[in-house]
């Protein structure tokens, strides 16, 4: 067992009384079980939130090091697999994984800075679980499932948009670790896109983001399944799913999208705060869904 100790840098900076560095994920849960830490991966949310003294924790749990939770993987007809701990930095390095996965790309790319990114991690950014996390809606539309540890042992699975329960919490045990996520490959007759607005152009989060995914008829051409989902309109990141609904067998013109962004703009309820009013984002919710829509359309025609 890796013993408590004190971090000759960290400890002293915020006030924590230890740092572990465990070597299994047995010893990590073993940790976080007896109340000794909080876990973190790239630290971009937890430090940053230690540094503002908004948060206490009697300690950190480095995972980074837990044996497979970095390492990520993909080949063509099987899907991604990634490791929980994996900067997005690694992800949008590789062309193998933007050239197939374009609505995962566009979200990663707009996250706050290429330094950011060197750190930041897929599950902390899911773990964090803002509704405004931009990786949530490309990963819903992409129909990514993340796999966590349970209550008890053993290990449990659930598709990304099961996973938050409201602003800040997810499904995760408290004491839990993400694993890892699971990504299918996706069909050759489909195409997908994200799109987040923001005030300024980079370091700043969404205040509206939306991911759409189209699969079209292989014979007809008609739109077999739609997926949208939308950030930062709700206390979770939510899928919209009556303009789901009035795209699936139909012929996929530019006023059919129109007329499903006007839907999702409808059926979505933001509240307003300091980033932008409800009607504001209302506003939003239509370009971006139009916008994303249009987008994904091309690109399962291609
Ligand atoms: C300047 C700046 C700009 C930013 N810009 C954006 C942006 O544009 N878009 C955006 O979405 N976010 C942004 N963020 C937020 C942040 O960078 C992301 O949420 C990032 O992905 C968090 O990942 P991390 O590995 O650093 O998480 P950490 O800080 O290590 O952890 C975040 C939370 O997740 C928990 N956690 C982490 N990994 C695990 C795990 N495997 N199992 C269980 N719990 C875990 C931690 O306990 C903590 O509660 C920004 C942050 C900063 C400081």
């Amino acid at each position: 067992m890796t013993p408590f100790r004190a971090h000759p840098i960290l400890s002293p900076v915020l006030g924590l009384e230890g740092y572990y560095e465990p070597a299994s994920i047995d010893e990590a849960l073993d940790i976080l079980r007896r109340g000794n830490g909080k876990p973190f991966a790239g630290g971009t949310d937890v430090i940053i939130n230690l540094r503002r003294r908004t948060v206490t924790y009697k300690g950190l749990v480095n995972i980074k090091r837990l044996p497979g939770i970095a390492d990520w993987s993909t080949e063509p007809g099987e899907g991604l697999h990634i490791g929980a701990a994996t900067p997005f930095r690694d992800l949008e390095s590789s062309p193998s994984v933007t050239q197939r996965y374009s609505a995962l790309a566009e979200s990663i790319r707009v996250i706050g800075s290429v330094q950011l990114r060197n750190m930041a991690t897929i599950g902390g950014n899911l773990c964090n679980a803002s509704p405004a996390a931009d990786s949530a809606p490309a990963l819903i539309v992409s129909k990514a499932t993340v796999t966590f540890t349970g209550n008890g042992d053993g290990t449990r699975s659930c598709l990304v948009e099961q996973f938050f329960s409201g602003p800040g919490r997810s499904i995760l045990d408290p004491d839990g670790l993400l694993l890892s996520l699971e990504i299918p490959e996706p069909e050759s007759n489909s195409g997908d896109c994200f799109q987040r607005f923001t005030p300024r152009g980079a370091l700043d989060i969404a205040v509206v983001s939306a991911a759409s995914r189209i699969t079209l008829d292989r014979s007809s051409g008609r739109v077999q399944e739609a997926v949208i989902a939308l950030g930062a309109v709700a206390p979770t990141p939510v899928r919209a799913g009556k303009a789901e609904e009035v795209l699936v067998g139909h012929e996929p013109t530019p006023d059919l999208m129109a007329q499903a962004a006007k839907i999702a703009k409808e059926e979505c309820n933001p509240i307003s705060d300091i980033r932008g009013s409800a009607s504001y984002r209302q506003a939003l919710v239509e370009v971006l869904v139009r916008r994303t829509l249009e987008q994904a359309l091309e690109r399962a025609q291609r």
